[in-house]
């Protein structure tokens, strides 16, 4: 398998090799590919053929490698670098597919890649995928030539797979970002950043190439003194505290990351530093941050974790509907009363709901619209909850063997969970759309 071809045009150019062009030509590139253009693409319930096609070669990988390692990773609760390094091998993972995936201009690609991937596993989706998330960090805060810098770092290449991690969350603060401890202060004789905290499950922390990490730079203005680094590989003082040991999407790594006295080149500031002193004096004047940016940010990046939770409950529906089909009680199949048959529509309704959620606000994200009700948060929220709920009703369609851990919807259950927890609890996407819609600053 090889990557399908996509159409070439100023807007969604696929990148050949970023770090061998000139530096000013590459940042372009690099930001291009990236994604950070917004286009004007008319929404369209109807796939491109290049988008049926990437959606095809996606589940075929997620099937045929994917699905069949899924129980074995689990139950070994190890990162499966090999799954990983043959999604390397066929383009599904690196810089070059996903800055592919990314510049497509109705912004689908991405999250139908995603929902292919947790479709065939979401431990082993997790461990292909949350590099992604150090990727956006880079993105979110990072020059052009930043991106080019490190973007890659966080993938390796085919023969030498890496990962990247980012590390925001800390023991006694998730939610609550502006409760982070870990501080960063600058050495201008070196021209050098320590960074000193502890980071709580971060995934992929400790076995990353590249870490994200966000620090504090002046505590006294809570989360506007906050800055974003990248700690390049092998840094001393950046090291893995404990891994943790989970409910569900055990195959990925998630551990805390220890940093002390870390010191990174001045570089190594994403955005740099006249641009962080800039925010500074401006939050420190007391003038309005970019709220609406930051807002924006997350906007962008949930509804790709929402299309994750749609591929997991599209699998438990798909497994529960062919198990009903087929288990017979009472002399008939189960699916022949209507408890069974009604609750696979109402699943399957709630499935398309969510990703019709999903698909509007990647839309959205990518053509400029405002997140007027944060309808990235929406379809996170609805997905979240939908795949929790549906995993848990395949579980009493399965009855007795739902429960058990030789069939898959018992394992597709624990992984659901996460989704309600990470990347902004269930409560907190609640809390942004209902400020958001009421412009009322809810508690
Ligand atoms: C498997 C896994 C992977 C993760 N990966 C990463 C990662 O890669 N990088 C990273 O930085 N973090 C990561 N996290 C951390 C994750 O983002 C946090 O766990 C999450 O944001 C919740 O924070 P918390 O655990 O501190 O919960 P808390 O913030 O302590 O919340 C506890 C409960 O209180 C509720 N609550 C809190 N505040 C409010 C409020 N104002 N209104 C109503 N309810 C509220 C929450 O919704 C929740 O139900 C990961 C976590 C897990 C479990």
């Amino acid at each position: 398998m090889a990557t399908p071809e996509t159409k070439t045009t100023e807007q969604e150019r696929p990148v050949q090799d970023g770090r061998a062009a000139e530096a000013n030509d590459a940042a372009a590139e690099a930001t291009a590919s990236l994604g950070i253009e917004v286009g004007d693409t008319p929404y369209s319930l109807e796939l491109s053929q290049d988008q049926k096609d990437i959606r095809e070669w996606a589940h075929g990988f997620a099937e045929q490698v994917v699905r069949p390692a899924a129980h074995e990773w689990d139950e070994k609760e190890e990162f499966p670098w090999p799954v990983v390094q043959e999604a390397a091998k066929i383009g599904l993972y690196g810089f070059e597919s996903i800055a592919q995936f990314w510049a497509d201009p109705s912004g689908l690609t991405f999250p139908i890649v995603n929902e292919e991937l947790f479709w065939g596993d979401a431990g082993i989706g997790m461990s292909i995928f949350g590099t992604t998330l150090a990727v956006a960090g880079i993105y979110g805060s990072g020059t052009p030539e930043q991106m080019v810098e490190w973007v890659p770092q966080c993938f390796g290449d085919e023969k030498d797979v890496k990962v990247g991690a980012f590390c925001a969350s800390e023991p006694d603060a998730g939610s609550d970002v502006s409760g982070y401890r870990t501080t960063a202060k600058y050495d201008e004789g070196k021209d050098e950043w320590v960074i000193n905290g502890q980071k709580a499950w971060a995934t992929n922390g400790g076995i990353a190439n590249v870490h994200v990490v966000i620090a504090s730079v002046d505590r006294e203005l809570g989360s506007r003194g906050h800055a974003a680094f990248v700690i390049p590989p092998g840094t001393k003082g950046c090291e893995q505290g404990a891994k943790v040991k989970k409910h569900g999407i055990r195959a990925s790594h998630t551990a805390d990351v220890h940093l002390d006295d870390c010191r990174v080149p001045g570089s190594c500031l994403l955005g740099g530093k006249e641009k962080l002193d800039e925010r500074l004096a401006k939050a420190r004047e007391g003038k309005s941050a970019k709220g609406q940016a930051a807002m924006r940010t997350f906007e962008l990046s949930r509804p790709t974790v929402g299309a994750q939770a749609v591929g997991i409950a599209r699998a438990a529906y798909e497994y529960a509907l062919d198990y009903a089909k087929e288990r017979e009680a009472f002399g008939r199949k189960i699916i022949e009363n209507q408890a069974i048959a009604f609750a696979l529509a109402d699943i399957k309704m709630e499935i398309d709901a969510a990703r019709l959620l999903v698909h509007r606000a990647a839309w959205m994200g990518k053509n400029g619209k405002d997140f007027e009700a944060a309808e990235g948060s929406m379809s996170k929220l609805k997905a979240g909850e939908v795949a929790v709920w549906v995993t848990e009703r395949a579980i009493q369609i399965l009855g007795g063997n739902g429960y058990s851990r030789e069939f898959p919807v018992e394992r597709m259950h624990r992984d659901a969970k996460i989704w309600t927890i990470f990347e902004g609890t269930s409560e907190i996407q609640r809390l942004v759309i209902s400020r958001a819609i009421s412009g009322v600053h809810i508690q």
